[in-house]
């Protein structure tokens, strides 16, 4: 059992792309903090919740090995490390929380644009160079194919144009790295975001009791992120046309306006993003005075 009382420890990315991501959702739920001189710490003032900043790379050992009880990485690390130390065993010494829907990438496979490619039997006997080699690996039994995976870590893009590979296996976004370096993109290995992770041990219940709140308040601001409060007023007889154009609600309030006739004022919460093509059904199905209003919590 680690010395540091009752305080919850998270691992976030020092310097990156995750990093202010992290602290931002971290913020919205409500957390406070100060960086320690070094920049290495960050200690929450109005929780007993600290972070500690450091490269990607030693999140998921620093969960795994107790010394931190959370961890915000990508999935492609997270993955690649349990992989790396507990191959395909499913007893990795981390859970897996929930997906916190930023950091959206690929790992995925390119070929030199003339290189022709059907399916992963295309990759067998090349070389493949990645600085992911246990997630490739994978990949490649899965699909049988016997492929030499060269490990290399840096810009791996150049690698075919050196001859020291015919394909890459990398994390894309846009696909823009790809183009500059006349690769293509021909297969995907793994779908990542970033996502939180909790150590397996367990913990003292008060220590727990604060993780359950912390992860239900991340529960709160993933859930209102794209969702809207959608106010208007319709005349009763378009009331089951109109619910039916709000996306993603579930029972609207609708509540009579006075003096009004048969006018209704319809409040819903909607989870899914409310285009302008929206708002202009709604009105061309009887709606009028809609107002979208942001959310900025939700408990439910
Ligand atoms: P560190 O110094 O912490 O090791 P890094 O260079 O490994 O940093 P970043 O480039 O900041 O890491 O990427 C962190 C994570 O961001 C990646 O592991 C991945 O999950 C995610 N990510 C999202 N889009 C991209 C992208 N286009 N390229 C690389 N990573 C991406
Ligand atoms: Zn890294």
């Amino acid at each position: 059992m680690k010395t540091s009382e009752q305080r919850i420890q998270i691992a976030l990315q020092k310097s990156g792309r995750l990093t202010d991501h992290s602290l931002d959702l971290l913020a919205k739920c409500g957390l406070k903090f100060t960086k320690s001189k070094d920049q290495l710490f960050c200690f929450g003032e109005n929780m007993p919740i600290d972070l500690l900043l450091v490269r990607d790379d030693d999140i998921p050992a620093l969960v795994g090995d107790d010394v931190c009880d959370l961890g915000i990485a990508g999935l492609n690390v997270i993955e690649e490390k349990r992989l790396d130390r507990h191959g395909n065993d499913a007893s990795a010494q981390f859970d897996q929380v929930f997906a916190l829907d930023f950091g959206h990438c690929r790992l995925a496979i390119a070929a030199p644009e003339d290189a022709p490619y059907d399916g992963p039997m295309s990759l067998q006997g090349a070389r493949i160079a990645t600085s992911y080699p246990a997630t490739l690996n994978k990949f490649l039994t899965q699909h049988e194919v016997d492929a030499s995976v060269v490990i290399f870590s840096g810009a791996i893009e150049i690698m075919p144009r050196l001859g020291k590979a015919d394909f890459i296996c990398d994390l894309v976004s846009t696909g823009s790295t790809l183009a500059a370096n006349q690769l293509r993109e021909v297969q995907t290995v793994l779908e990542s975001e970033a996502v939180i992770i909790q150590t397996r041990a367990p913990l003292p219940v008060e220590k727990q009791d604060w993780i359950n709140r912390l992860l239900q308040r991340l529960d709160g601001v993933l859930q209102v992120r794209e969702s809207k409060y959608v106010m208007l007023h319709a005349p009763r007889s378009a009331l089951e046309q109109i619910v039916a154009l709000l996306p993603g609600s579930e029972s609207p309030t609708v509540v009579p306006l006075e003096g009004a006739g048969d006018k209704v004022a319809v409040h819903a919460v909607c989870r899914e993003y409310v285009f302008w093509e929206t708002l202009e059904n709604l009105k061309s199905a009887g709606a009028s005075s809609l107002l979208v209003l942001p959310l900025e919590k939700m408990m439910v």
